[in-house]
């Protein structure tokens, strides 16, 4: 089976290998500081689900560290910029546009990367990114997670499906490209309803730019971890995993990006499924069923 994948489109569209530099915006998330909650989602870490290396430091050092780290291991020429842990258009709406021009500006980064939430998204800030967009391709990253309300209310998600409903139209009215975050393996949630979540995504209209498919890891420090350490509920194998992959990349438009199909939460924090810890042996199976598939 052929997959669209994140690094040969890149290679089409920018005509070489391209990086992500992790990048932090200082902000925190609604489900965190009290607006709509304070324990986050139940699988999310403190590091509202993305881990980060240098978060108080003004953007242009953060680039050029990103940049640094990267050079001693490859021979990246070019990067995107990548906004990924916690709710990166919440709070100060003046100071964000500045951030994310910032981080555009830069000679060498070729695409802006800004991870969300749904119902975190003003016009005024949809518009200033369409804007952005006209300079260099600007992605929109939401974390959707399941389909189904009932599990992500289970999941302390606290937005409903239509709150992604709406801003996805909205994002892609003003000419945004979206990439849709899913997890398979949420407690409660048989092989049909993750299906269903992926039917949902596939059928989006207009097609869905990228997807991130990820296997939900139970982290230590985050309600799952405490709910599954007092009462340990059954996790996908990798085989069970591969299989539900393999029938989401079937069902996606064939245009869709697939930007990650694994996880890579931190090793240190990982309870469960320990088949995660082995990220080569994960990535060499799950390629070759994709092959044979
Ligand atoms: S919305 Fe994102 S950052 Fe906020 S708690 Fe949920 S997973 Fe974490």
């Amino acid at each position: 089976m052929r997959i669209n994948r994140f690094s040969e489109e890149m290679i089409k569209r920018f005509g070489e290998k391209v990086y992500r530099i992790p990048l932090s915006a200082g902000c925190t998330c609604p489900n965190r500081d009290g607006t709509l909650g304070t324990g986050g989602c139940a699988f999310c870490s403190g590091s509202g689900s993305g881990e980060f290396s240098f978060p108080d430091i003004p953007i242009s050092e953060q680039i050029r560290k990103g940049k640094e780290l990267l050079a001693g291991k490859t021979d990246a020429r070019r990067f995107i910029g990548y906004f990924q842990s916690y709710t990166n258009t919440y709070g100060d709406q003046n100071r964000l546009r500045q951030l994310f021009l910032e981080v555009i500006s830069d000679p060498e980064i070729c695409a802006l990367s800004i991870a969300t939430r749904p119902d975190c998204l003003e016009e005024d800030m949809i518009s200033f990114l369409s804007d952005l967009s006209g300079i260099k391709p600007v992605w929109v990253e939401l974390g959707l997670q399941t389909a189904n309300d009932e599990t992500a209310r289970a999941m302390n998600r606290c937005y409903e499906r239509e709150a992604f409903d709406s801003a996805y139209k909205r994002l892609k009215k003003a000419g945004l490209e979206v990439i849709v975050h899913i997890i398979l393996g949420l407690p409660g949630e048989d092989e049909e309803d993750m299906m269903r979540t992926a039917r949902y995504v596939s059928q989006l209209k207009p097609e869905v730019d990228g997807i991130k498919i990820h296997m939900l890891q139970i982290l230590k420090g985050t309600a799952l971890g405490e709910e599954y350490e007092r009462e340990p509920f059954r996790v996908l194998s990798l085989e069970e995993y591969t299989d539900l992959v393999i029938r989401i990349f079937r069902m996606l438009p064939e245009s869709t990006v697939i930007h990650r199909f694994t996880g890579d939460g931190p090793k240190k924090l990982l309870i469960e499924p320990k088949w995660c810890w082995e990220k080569k042996k994960v990535l060499n199976y799950m390629n070759k069923e994709i092959a044979r598939a």
